[in-house]
């Protein structure tokens, strides 16, 4: 017997179509590099996408060729995004923050033929394009400036269509989409993705226990149209009609929240430096900016300190926590209360909850794996995470396949280590190369940075392994007081002593005004672990103490 159900290919073109046809008139916001809002639609979204896929073509496009783009997050970002994908291109993001010579390399790595590019980004393009074959440039006229010769206007490239096109053949296992990895601890990776992975992705994303989007809401993405498909986020606007506040290069909370007041912003999201920046904006200027009551913010990329999930509760907004990769596109888990715990949940596990990075969402399989194989759900035993599902990907592009990143029964290894409840939710230690291993001992960052960012003089904190001629290694936090506030390494060291044990306090605490970042807004451990690898350990530790309290090297 077979099924009697279609075979109809899933497609995120369908999304383009549907965009067109249901929500013509719903805004797309997009703020300008001067600052000015351009205001457009999802008829015109849909009438330009199609136009650019025209001209791609015409441009001499074949199935599966790369086109980059080298962009902010803008209504051209957006028809972008559609438009490769309805050319049978595929969409290649270039990450603007990352060096001129990883941007090149990338660019190269991936052969991409075609660069789609804002204008006032052509001098960093200029400092890379030696590095790459791009043979067609187009360039986005955001200031209104000619293009310089030798590129083309964007605005004319896609004029120059007749709008008589329709969309190439395609399957739903073709690739669409690709990113590479923001190498935060490694060189980068890409990751190719195709439309089934995206639409089953984008579907999972937006049930009301996943991250629930609506066509109601009005969506602020913060993360950058470069990292991570932007989350997933244009594809679930498009799906779902849903309006969308694009902030273009202005992402200090100053700028940031006269536009979600003006525009009405339900939901936003991005990685925890953002919201730790807004979050003491908000506290600082009480009932300045009239925000929609109820505000979701998505955060992940990196662990959400439960004290900012707290201080945002107390200002009416709620964060959600999701975590995944770019090689899981990236949502894997999501981090909400759930009907199977009690209904008179405490404030206290309450924001406990929250502040895991969840369970995982339908269709993601997750495990634990530790040195002995797979571990329980009990909350105690910990061990990497590894998941398999439709949008985590199998391989990577044009790199070998090892054994550090997929297993033999193929399951993606995600170097991150946690504990998974038996209710499902997953709590993450650490990354693998983040861990502190201290006296034989393992000390998990995450826990120590989480503890320090509540102390509520401290704004951001890092913790690092920096050698030790006894221990092997030991904790250092480097940390970044509130404007204003004042606290002694004393002080600090005695509030974290009331969370851990003696021998997990970090020995020192180094006060900096900012801590490096990631391309994506990580803080950036292997800058700081560089920076304090000759750490002198003064004064020295004492033995005496630590002994007491160290478990011995097993
Ligand atoms: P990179 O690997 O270069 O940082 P990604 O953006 O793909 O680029 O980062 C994925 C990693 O980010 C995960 O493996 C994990 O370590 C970290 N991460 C993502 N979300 C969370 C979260 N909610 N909590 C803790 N870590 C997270």
């Amino acid at each position: 017997m077979q099924s009697t159900m279609m075979r109809t290919p899933l497609n995120l073109c369908h999304f383009l179509e549907r965009a067109g046809q249901r929500f013509g008139s719903v805004e797309i916001v997009s703020r300008m590099p001067d600052k000015s809002l351009h205001r457009s639609n999802y008829r015109e979204f849909h009438r330009r996408a199609r136009l650019l896929a025209e001209a791609l073509q015409r441009a001499g496009l074949r199935k599966g060729d790369r086109v980059g783009t080298l962009m902010w997050n803008h209504y051209a970002h957006f028809e972008s995004y559609f438009g490769v994908i309805a050319s049978g291109g595929v969409m290649h993001t270039l990450n603007l923050r990352l060096a001129p010579a990883d941007i090149g390399f990338i660019a190269n790595h991936a052969q991409d033929r075609f660069l789609i590019v804002d204008d006032v980004l052509l001098p960093l393009f200029e400092q890379f394009k030696a590095l790459a074959n791009i043979e067609q440039v187009i360039v986005v006229p955001l200031t209104g400036k000619p293009v310089p010769d030798g590129y083309l206007d964007y605005e004319a490239f896609i004029g120059a269509s007749t709008g008589d096109w329709d969309y190439p053949e395609s399957d739903e296992n073709d690739p669409i989409a690709m990113c590479y990895t923001s190498g935060t601890t490694g060189r980068p990776k890409g990751v190719v993705y195709s439309h089934r992975s995206q639409v089953l992705h984008t579907l999972s994303q937006c049930l009301p226990d996943s991250i629930g989007l609506s066509g109601r809401d009005v969506i602020l993405p913060v993360v950058p149209m470069f990292h991570a498909n932007a989350w997933g986020i244009p594809y679930a606007a498009a799906m779902l009609g849903t309006k969308l506040v694009l902030p273009g290069p202005h992402l200090h909370p100053d700028d940031l929240l006269p536009l979600m007041e003006s525009e009405k912003v339900t939901v936003s999201c991005g990685v925890p430096t953002i919201w730790l920046g807004m979050a003491q904006v908000l506290e600082r200027n009480p009932g300045k900016w009239k925000l929609q009551p109820g505000i979701r913010m998505m955060v992940g990329g990196a662990a959400v300190p439960e004290a900012l999930i707290r201080s945002f509760d107390r200002l009416g907004m709620t964060i959600i926590q999701g975590w995944g990769m770019t090689e899981t596109s990236p949502l894997a888990t999501v981090a909400k209360p759930t009907h199977t715990q009690p209904d008179d949940l405490s404030d206290d596990d309450r924001f406990a909850t929250m502040a895991t990075q969840g369970y995982a969402v339908p269709l993601v399989d997750l495990r634990i794996m530790g040195d002995d194989g797979e571990q329980p759900w009990d909350g105690k035993a910990v061990g990497e995470i590894q998941v398999r599902g439709p949008w985590i990907t199998a391989d990577y592009h044009d790199v070998e396949r090892s054994a550090d990143s997929f297993t033999d029964d193929g399951w993606l290894r995600t170097g991150d280590v946690a504990a998974v409840g038996p209710l499902g939710f997953v709590k993450i230690t650490d990354r693998t190369k983040d861990l502190i291993k201290s006296g034989g001992e393992w000390i998990s960052s995450v826990d120590l940075e989480n503890a320090i960012m509540g102390h509520p003089a401290v704004a951001e904190a890092a913790v690092i392994a920096v050698p030790h001629p006894k221990w092997s290694e030991r904790p250092l936090a480097v940390v970044v007081t509130k404007t204003g506030a004042t606290v002694s390494s004393e002080e600090l060291r005695a509030f974290v002593a009331t969370k851990f044990a003696k021998w997990a306090v970090p020995d020192a605490f180094i006060f900096v005004d900012a801590i490096p970042r990631t391309s994506t807004g990580k803080f950036l451990k292997t800058r700081l672990r560089e920076q304090f690898r000759d750490w002198q350990w003064e004064p020295p530790l004492s033995n005496e103490a630590l002994l007491m309290s160290v478990p011995l090297a097993r």
